[in-house]
């Protein structure tokens, strides 16, 4: 926090449209940003408040101590947003996925670690680290920088977009869920729980990391410098987008994994293979009805649960949703389903959620 004041205004304001804007640090950002997704999923799902403040602290931390790092915002690297559509373009995208993927996955090691060796403050501050790029995901979507800047100078910033902030809210709860299924409840409950000290000081956030904030204001000026650049390009390079679904689906897939394998091995079956595994397996953002192959029968599956509580009907809806998941439809039966929940939406944009999909 001691920090901000060596910003200039003009600086603070780069910096509030370089990320989703994390309204809330010291009330000088007003915007919803990764303070208050995380605050409002943090409450929903019942950490305390000690928790609460440390994963909010958290969330907003990953601007600072790695905003270099394409991969911990969602984002291709920087080169890619100047070449030209083609296989090579193509292959350094799916590279950027990758390193994304393996960014999550990793803090979610650290989580894990953290709770190996009892220390329940650390892990809630990875989780609320690597929420930040999960909500990233929403607005940048594999978006480089120089595309972000050159966007940000034309008052067009990714992170002011409403449907993307919503999108960052839906991959948040989506996220805890999942932790909450991996963790195992005892150990979620562990990490709801804590009644200890609140956020980490700078000294312990540099003692985890090995080194300060590597947000500077050199960093800055080249962002702002790699969107002049990329205005200037003649023909105007092409935007870079990842699927967003896909990528999302990936990552909750390899958390979920090791529970599934679990389950499988007790009724004595073996996984599917990549290759039969159907993705993406939803789609929350303008469903893409695709043609699926005929089967003898189809399975119809409609279940409500607006009632918003992560304990309550809502989540025992998103339960049954995964168990048919796990199961998957095959060339005999097809399963769809259709539910109506408002977790992941909470204003009124429900209805987005509210279609048939083959699982
Ligand atoms: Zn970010």
């Amino acid at each position: 926090m001691s920090e901000l004041w060596r910003f200039s205004k003009d600086t603070q304001d780069v910096l509030n449209k370089t990320r989703l804007p994390s309204g809330g640090w010291i009330n000088l950002w007003l915007s919803i940003g990764h303070y208050e997704v995380t605050q409002e999923a943090a409450e929903r799902f019942g950490f305390s408040s000690a928790a609460v403040d440390i994963l909010r602290d958290a969330a907003q931390d990953t601007d600072f101590y790695e905003f270099t790092l394409p991969s911990a915002h969602a984002q291709s690297p920087d080169k890619v947003a100047f070449m030209p559509p083609g296989a090579a373009r193509d292959e350094a995208i799916e590279k950027g996925i990758d390193a994304y993927k393996r960014w999550v996955l990793n803090l979610f090691g650290q989580v894990r670690q953290a709770m190996l060796k009892n220390d329940t403050r650390e892990a809630l501050y990875w989780i609320g680290f690597v929420l930040h790029g999960l909500q990233d995901l929403g607005p940048h979507g594999g978006m480089p920088n120089p595309e972000h800047a050159a966007l940000d100078s034309l008052n067009q910033s990714p992170d002011d977009d409403a449907s993307s902030v919503q999108l960052s809210m839906y991959y948040t709860h989506e996220f805890l869920r999942h932790v909450r299924e991996v963790l195992g409840e005892s150990t979620f409950d562990l990490l709801r729980n804590w009644d200890g000290d609140g956020n980490l000081s700078k000294s312990e956030k540099e003692t985890i990391f090995g080194h300060g904030w590597d947000l500077s204001i050199g960093a800055v000026i080249e962002f702002k410098k790699s969107g002049e650049k990329y205005l200037a390009m003649t023909p105007p390079p092409v935007s870079v987008r990842w699927p967003r679904e896909r990528v999302f689906t990936e990552i909750i897939e390899s958390l979920s994994d090791t529970i599934a394998d679990r389950k499988l091995a007790l009724v004595g079956k073996t996984r599917k293979t990549g290759v039969e595994r159907s993705k993406p397996t939803f789609q929350p953002l303008g469903p893409a009805i695709t043609p699926q192959p005929k089967a003898k029968w189809t399975v119809i599956v409609y279940m409500a649960g607006d009632d918003s509580n992560p304990n309550g009907i809502e989540y025992a809806v998103t339960q049954d949703l995964r168990e048919l998941k796990d199961v998957g439809s095959y060339d005999l039966v097809n399963f769809l389903a259709q539910i109506n929940i408002i977790l992941y939406f909470p204003s009124a944009t429900q209805t987005t959620y509210n279609v048939f999909n083959t699982l």
